[in-house]
């Protein structure tokens, strides 16, 4: 029975928001109430495209549903998230969760007294590159990570390690389980008024370091990940949707998943290099991000990202940022 399901609303329809429309009009475990947007030209605009209700009073999409989706600047998530929470309704928020910890912190709070679920989009941890990953044993040493994308204004409102490098911070989090040891970091300002261009070094307690370049001023969207491990190397493209990983078996050790690439028998052991390339499934991220949130609000599911997730991956990002500041200065 439709009427059942939560009861979805999305707030801010604009590049992102406009595709939360899009998924969570079709998917089919939810009903999609309506949409609420600053500007009401565009709340109209998308509204009429997904055949949904256009409301003019954010406090009315709120009372009439049992969860909301907040796809505003980042600037404003908190302000927005927090009506949301107080009124007892689930909330995804986009990436970042917030722009300060401190708000993060509240909003995480409010969300425990209120019995909500908060959610964040670090949607690249669905990524379908990822996927095969967890066929492996993972213990990182070494992490290298590349992000660059062509200038936007949109996302501006914030630095490029709140943009971009906190969706690679997410990953990192999520692949090394051990806490921040210290962090090195530098940037520059090119076009925007903030850091424009970061490089940061995150050295993990357990020894792992993880090596992030994030860059918005870039002619070619790049978005590569390296692991190294013992006995393991894997390269992911996210954007090309390719994991390739290299590994160190036994001369005699089969696997038909896997082409030798090289022996190590000069280095005095029977040993060999494989390469394999695993099926990587399309999926839309995005789409499975939206079906997470309405299943966890339902009970079937928890977060993939939840809200303690946003907020350590936004902590470890303001040091960053904090740190390039240091640095300029
Ligand atoms: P955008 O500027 O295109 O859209 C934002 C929309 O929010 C606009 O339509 C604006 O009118 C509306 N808005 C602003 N203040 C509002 C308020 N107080 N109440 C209601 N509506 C308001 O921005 P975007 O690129 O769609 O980004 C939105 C969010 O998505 C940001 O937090 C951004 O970091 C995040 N984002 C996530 C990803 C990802 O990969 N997950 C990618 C890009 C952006």
């Amino acid at each position: 029975m439709k009427n059942n399901l939560p009861k979805i609303g999305i707030i801010g329809v604009g590049h992102i928001g406009q595709h939360h429309v899009k998924h969570l009009t079709k998917n089919t475990e939810c009903r999609l109430i309506g949409l609420y947007d600053i500007n009401n030209d565009r709340s109209n605009v998308v509204a009429e495209e997904y055949g949904t209700k256009a409301f003019r009073s954010i406090d009315e999409l709120i009372e009439n549903c049992d969860g909301l989706s907040i796809v505003t600047p980042t600037k404003v998530h908190a302000q927005v998230a927090e009506p949301c929470i107080r009124a007892g309704k689930h909330v995804f928020i986009e990436k970042p969760i917030t722009k300060t910890v401190a708000g993060a912190d509240r909003l995480l709070q409010l969300a425990e007294e209120n019995n909500v679920i908060i959610q964040v989009g670090h949607i690249e941890r669905l990524n379908p590159a990822l996927i095969p990953l967890k066929d492996f044993d993972l213990n990182p040493k070494y992490i290298e990570v590349q992000r660059l994308a062509p200038y936007t204004v949109r996302g501006t409102d914030v630095p490029v390690v709140l943009d971009l490098m906190i969706h690679d911070i997410d990953i990192i989090l999520a692949l090394v389980n051990s806490p921040v040891k210290n962090i090195r970091a530098s940037g520059v300002s090119i076009l925007s008024d903030s850091v424009d261009i970061a490089n940061a070094r995150i050295r993990f307690e357990n020894g792992t370091v993880a090596s992030m370049t994030s860059s918005r001023i870039a002619r070619d969207k790049v978005r590569k990940i390296r692991v190294f491990q013992k006995n393991m190397y894997i390269t992911i493209d996210f954007l090309l949707g390719l994991t390739e990983i290299y590994r160190v078996l036994d001369e005699n050790e089969e696997n038909s998943a896997a082409i030798q690439t090289a022996s190590l028998d000069a280095y005095g052991s029977s040993r060999k290099i494989v390469y394999e390339k695993p099926n990587v499934k399309k999926i839309d991220a995005l789409e499975m991000e939206l079906a997470n949130f309405i299943a966890s609000i339902q009970g079937k599911e928890t977060p993939i990202v939840d809200g303690h997730a946003g907020r350590e991956a936004l902590d470890v990002a303001i040091k960053i940022h904090d740190m390039i500041l240091e640095d300029i200065h």
